[in-house]
C-alpha cells in the first residue's frame, strides 16, 4: 500500500486533520512524506498503529508532553507509564471527590430548607489519655474544648512531643473567629502550623496522628490523617465515620485483605498517612451536620485495637456523662491488657444555651 492522504489517513486512526497537524508540529506524529510542491502530509500505513495509540491516549486525557514519551516506549515500559499516568489521575480524583462532598454539605448548611434544627445546640465533652499497662510514656495527647476536640498519637523517639505540639497548634481554632466561607482555608491553614510545629517538635523520626473536630454551633467540621478514629452514635447506630491511613486497611480496601487477616498483620500499624518527615500529611477534611443527641469519640488506635466494636458501641449507649464514657472506654482497655497508650474524646451534642 501506498502513501496515505491525510484524509485517509485522519479516518482510518480516529483523529482529525488539524489534530494530525498540531501533532505534525509537535513532532509526535511526523508524516513520512512531505510533498515540496503541495505541502500535503502524506502517511505511511505503519503509522497507524502509533495514531490509534495516541487517539486513545487523548481519550484518556494524558497530556501531549506525555504521549510523546509513552510513543518512545517498547510495549511493556509503555503499559507502565500509562498505569502510573492512571493512578495520579485515580488519586487526584479520590481528592477532589472529598473536596466537592466538603463544598456540597458546607453551602447545604447554608440552605435554611436543609437546616434539621433551628434551636441553638452546643457539645458536653471530656477527654481521657492514658499511657496502658505495658507502655513507658504516654505520647498520645488528647484535648477537648468548647469548640476544639483532638486527639494525636505520637510516634518515634520524640512521639510525645509532636502529639502534643500538633494538638497546641490547632487551639487557637478554639478562639478565632472564622467566616463559614472560610472554614475550609481555616482548617487547612491549622493543619499546615501543625505539620510545622511537630516538625520543630521531633527527631526525624518522629510523627503523629491528627484527628480532630472543630464545633461550628452548628457543623462539626473535621480533619484527619493517619489511623486514629471518629466514630458517631446516632439514632442508637455507631458509625465509624474516618477511614484508617494505614498499609493494611488500603490493603482491605483493594481486597487484597480481610479485616480478620488485617488484625493480626505484622505491619498492621504501619501508617500511609501522618504528620512527620517524609510523611503524606493530606488530611482527609469533612463537614458533619449536628444533631441533637449525637455522640461523638475521638479515640487513637489503642482503643479499637484492644476494644472489640460492640463492647465501643454498648459502652457509648449508655446515658452516661462524657467523662464516665472516656473513663469506662479506656477501663476496657486495660482490662484487654493496655499493650498501647489510649485515649478517648467523647462529646454530646445538645440543645440549648450554654
Ligand atoms: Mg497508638
Amino acid at each position: 500500500m501506498g502513501l496515505l492522504t491525510i484524509g485517509t489517513f485522519a479516518k482510518a486512526s480516529r483523529l482529525s486533520p488539524k489534530a494530525l497537524r498540531l501533532y505534525d508540529e509537535l513532532g509526535l506524529l511526523t508524516p513520512a512524506r512531505v510533498d515540496p510542491v503541495t505541502g500535503y502530509r502524506l502517511y505511511a500505513p505503519e503509522q497507524l498503529d502509533q495514531a490509534r495509540l495516541v487517539a486513545w491516549l487523548r481519550r484518556l486525557g494524558m497530556p501531549l508532553a506525555r504521549i510523546q514519551h509513552v510513543c518512545t516506549l517498547a510495549a511493556e515500559p509503555a503499559a507502565r507509564e500509562i498505569r502510573t499516568f492512571w493512578a495520579e489521575v485515580e488519586a487526584d480524583t479520590a481528592a477532589r471527590r472529598d473536596l466537592a462532598t466538603f463544598l456540597i454539605d458546607h453551602l447545604s448548611w447554608k440552605d435554611p430548607e436543609m437546616s434539621p434544627t433551628t434551636q441553638p445546640l452546643h457539645i458536653r465533652y471530656a477527654a481521657l489519655s492514658d499511657a496502658g499497662l505495658v507502655r513507658e510514656s504516654n505520647q498520645d495527647t488528647a484535648y477537648a474544648g468548647t469548640r476544639l476536640l483532638a486527639v494525636a498519637d505520637g510516634y518515634g523517639g520524640q512521639g510525645a512531643p509532636a502529639s502534643a505540639a500538633a494538638v497546641d497548634a490547632l487551639k487557637h481554632l478554639e478562639t478565632d473567629s472564622i467566616p463559614a466561607g472560610n472554614l475550609l482555608n481555616a482548617l487547612e491553614d491549622a493543619i499546615g502550623q501543625a505539620q510545622q510545629a511537630v516538625r520543630g517538635a521531633g527527631a526525624d523520626d518522629a510523627g503523629t496522628t491528627l484527628t480532630a473536630m472543630l464545633w461550628t454551633g452548628s457543623q462539626l467540621a473535621l480533619v484527619h490523617i493517619g489511623d486514629s478514629r471518629v466514630y458517631l452514635l446516632r439514632d442508637g447506630e455507631l458509625f465509624q465515620i474516618t477511614h484508617d491511613h494505614t498499609m493494611v486497611q488500603s490493603m482491605i480496601d483493594e481486597g487484597r485483605l480481610t479485616p480478620e487477616e488485617a488484625a493480626s498483620h505484622p505491619q498492621r500499624a504501619l501508617l500511609i498517612r501522618a504528620l512527620g518527615a517524609g510523611a503524606d500529611s493530606t488530611p482527609d477534611m469533612r463537614l458533619h451536620d449536628a444533631r441533637p443527641g449525637d455522640r461523638y469519640l475521638l479515640c487513637s488506635d489503642g482503643l479499637p485495637t484492644t476494644v472489640p466494636t460492640e463492647a465501643i458501641h454498648r459502652t457509648l449507649s449508655e446515658p452516661t456523662t462524657p467523662e464516665q464514657t472516656a473513663h469506662t472506654l479506656i477501663t476496657l482497655a486495660n482490662t484487654a491488657g493496655g499493650p498501647d497508650n489510649v485515649s478517648c474524646v467523647v462529646a454530646d451534642v445538645v440543645e440549648g444555651e450554654r
